[in-house]
């Protein structure tokens, strides 16, 4: 006779699981039975390739693998893409991280050296990830596993850069970038962060007029005063220009009316130094004819430059102690408030005070692509869920400026662009070497150094990855179905692919966009290395089974909201998993013997227990069909343990032992339980299809993950 093992040894069973799925090739959508023809489609957010997965990763896999398994066992044609990001600024930073505890830094090797080593370590990398991926249950086609750097990509990327180029879309501007002086690269508007701080309000005098600054340091760059235009202390002095002393002597500077001076502020007269801040860049483009452009303070290693005569050379915050220090001396500081609270940008990586600087840079005219992402959202689409998240998207889409995607980083898709030594103009190309430039025929040109902003190379990712324009994936595949990924990136990532996505393809990327929770630790505080709270979704793997991390992720994930994640959580849904296994081996001792082949006489009872089930199935494929897969499973979990195990079990017992009876409850606790373990699949895959392939059943398929749904 057949018997289950007394308990459910996850290490014995995951890796001989996933082998038989592999090893039965319907991970790859081609191999599919012929009845799989709807064509449903989901690519994997790719996992940076420079560090090993996170909570993050793993819900993001779990929830994933259940809409994918779902929908292969509703019969439809599914791919699910997996791949892996070279993840460019954060792998640089992770990468110099390693360096730096070999004694060795990035500026004392060859661009080519570092970039070498990068890749080496991200290839090592990928193949720790991909294993993590599998160690998850992930039924993904490895058969088009794809890296952000494959050839393919980058040619798609290139192609993209050309076009945007040839038709006005993306331009070469001067513009203020946010820097970081110690990674020495801009960022976009979204990887800075804010903080409250308290620093000095320095009140400088220029000639008769007075006015407030955190910044003394820059007031080498300033050139002009602004003050309202109705602010009557000062309207005497509007269009003049006044001779003032300073530190560094005489300095002749006008005083011009602009009507972004808030006159409550400090003195109502405030600096205007167009090459240090954002708003002074613009009242400068606003007073072009009438005061002098951008003079540059600040070098890109965060020193002083030579306009700043005996403080050239000092860092910022040393400068600004002695320049404000001579400034007393001298007679030239008003007072100085020194509880003063602003908001600094800062580095999000290194939490460096960002310096805007200004700087040549790629710049996409964005206006054309955010109104027709707008208008796929508004005309539905595409369907962003929790709801409440379209809302933010329009308004977000509404606000934001042109897209600056120059990065100054080594490790990166190079920006296929050249400028011409004799008439500056610049030539780009779908990648190619251009030998001469198209304007003065020179030949005399120099390759642009920086990098593409990672996320204008992943913005490209669900038509990159499908051999846009003509491969076949593409036709069939393209638009995906579900773009499933976490709230947070729903601006860097999701918003990009949506806008390029529409402006290369004519066609939205994905139909839905569902935004899965984030992963807290028991305490609601977000996971991190330094607070010490990380769970490590592998290693609770090898302790309590894959299965009960992946039902732990996902019962209490609600989308756009945080989710918990604690060891008690998974050691209860370990216990669940031992329940199914106890139940399975129940009925293996109770029902072996079973080997009608019509449906026997049922009495009233057992049919009362078939009904149930049957509003339990519809009620948990509705739940799946919404997204809410936190109800699904735990709609399953309680039918499982506290309806079938405790009483429809327990009242079998006794059934089991009247022969008149016992055929037609082993039939409908066996079709029931069919049942079960098929719609469990998707959450718990490797106990359930151990269970199937150990269960006596009739026409059982090569492997539970292409059995048809009940419902
Ligand atoms: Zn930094
Ligand atoms: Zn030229």
């Amino acid at each position: 006779m057949k018997e289950l093992s007394k308990t459910y040894d996850h290490k014995r069973v995951e890796d001989k699981i996933y082998a038989l799925w592999e090893k039965s090739g319907f991970f790859n959508p081609d191999n599919l039975p012929r009845n799989h023809k709807k064509p449903f489609t989901i690519l994997m957010p790719p996992p940076n390739a420079s560090n090993p997965l996170h909570a993050g990763n793993a819900v993001m896999i779990a929830l994933e693998d259940i809409i994918i398994r779902y929908h292969r066992m509703k019969g439809e044609k599914t791919l699910w893409l997996p791949g892996e990001d070279h993840a460019g600024f954060e792998t640089q930073v992770v990468y110099e991280k390693k360096l730096e505890k070999e004694g060795r830094a990035r500026f004392q090797m060859t661009r080519q050296q570092f970039y070498e080593e990068v890749w080496r370590y991200t290839q090592e990398n990928r193949a720790v990830v991909r294993n993590q991926i599998k160690k998850l249950g992930a039924s993904c086609d490895w058969s088009r596993d794809t890296f952000t750097l494959d050839p393919a990509i980058v040619k798609t990327v290139y192609g993209t850069f050309k076009r945007m180029f040839d038709e006005g879309l993306i331009y070469r501007g001067e513009r203020l970038v946010n820097y970081c002086t110690k990674h020495r690269t801009a960022f976009s508007e979204l990887e800075i962060k804010h903080e409250e701080r308290k620093d000095p309000l320095y009140y400088m005098k220029y000639g008769p007029i007075t006015l407030a600054t955190v910044r003394p340091e820059t007031k080498f760059g300033d050139t002009a005063i602004a003050v309202h235009p109705k602010d009557k202390r000062y309207l005497q002095y509007i269009g003049k220009e006044l001779e003032v002393e300073t530190v560094l002597g005489k300095k002749k500077i006008k005083v011009i009316a602009d009507e972004s001076v808030d006159p409550e502020f400090g003195t109502g007269a405030v600096k205007v130094t167009p090459a240090h801040d954002f708003n002074d860049f613009e009242t400068w483009q606003r007073h072009k004819q009438e005061i002098p452009g951008p003079i540059r303070v600040i070098a890109q290693d965060g020193k002083l430059t030579q306009v700043a005569g005996p403080y050239a050379g000092m860092k910022v915050l040393e400068a600004r102690q002695k320049v404000a220090e001579d400034m007393q001396i001298k007679g030239l500081m008003e007072k100085i408030d020194q509880n003063y609270t602003h908001t600094v940008a800062l580095c999000y990586k290194c939490n460096s005070v960002i310096e805007p600087m200004l700087m040549a840079q790629w710049f996409v005219r964005v206006e054309p692509l955010t109104k027709a992402a707008t208008e796929a959202v508004k005309r539905k689409k595409i369907a962003i869920i929790p709801k409440n998240q379209e809302k933010i998207f329009s308004h977000w889409m509404k606000n934001i400026r042109d897209w600056n995607i120059s990065r100054q980083n080594w490790w990166g898709i190079a920006i296929p662009a050249w400028q011409c030594n004799e008439c500056f103009s610049w030539v780009t190309t779908e990648g190619k070497e251009p030998t001469q430039c198209s304007k003065c025929n020179s030949s005399n040109l120099t390759k642009d150094p920086d990098v593409f902003d990672t996320w204008f190379s992943s913005g490209q990712w669900p038509f990159a990855t499908l051999g846009f324009p003509n491969g076949k994936d593409f036709k069939t595949f393209y638009p995906t179905s579900v773009l499933e990924t976490g709230w947070d990136i729903l601006f860097f990532w999701v918003a990009r692919m949506i806008m390029l996505g529409l402006y290369c393809t004519g066609k939205v990327p994905f139909e839905t966009v569902y935004l899965h929770g984030l992963v807290r630790d028991k305490d609601r505080q977000k996971m991190s290395k330094s607070k010490g709270n990380v769970v490590d979704p592998l290693g609770i793997t090898e302790q309590y089974g894959t299965d009960a991390l992946r039902m732990a992720l996902t019962i209490g994930n609600m989308p756009g909201k945080d989710t918990i994640l604690s060891e008690e959580k998974i050691r209860g849904y370990r216990n669940f998993v031992n329940k199914v296994w106890n139940v399975a081996r129940f009925l293996l001792l109770n029902a072996q013997d079973y080997d009608r082949k019509t449906i026997p006489r049922l009495t009233t009872q057992d049919r009362k227990i078939q009904k149930e089930f049957s509003l339990v199935a519809k009620k948990t494929t509705s739940y799946i069909e919404k997204f809410r897969f936190s109800h699904a499973a735990e709609t399953l979990y309680h039918y499982l343990w506290h309806t079938f195990a405790d009483k429809i079990l327990e009242e079998s017992k006794a059934i089991l032992q009247n022969p008149k009876r016992k055929t037609a409850r082993q039939y409908v606790l066996l079709s029931i339980f069919k049942d079960i373990i098929k719609m469990l699949h998707p959450f718990i895959p490797f106990v359930t299809e151990e269970i199937y392939q150990q269960l006596p059943l009739k026409n059982k398929k090569e492997t539970l993950m292409i059995e048809k749904w009940p419902v």
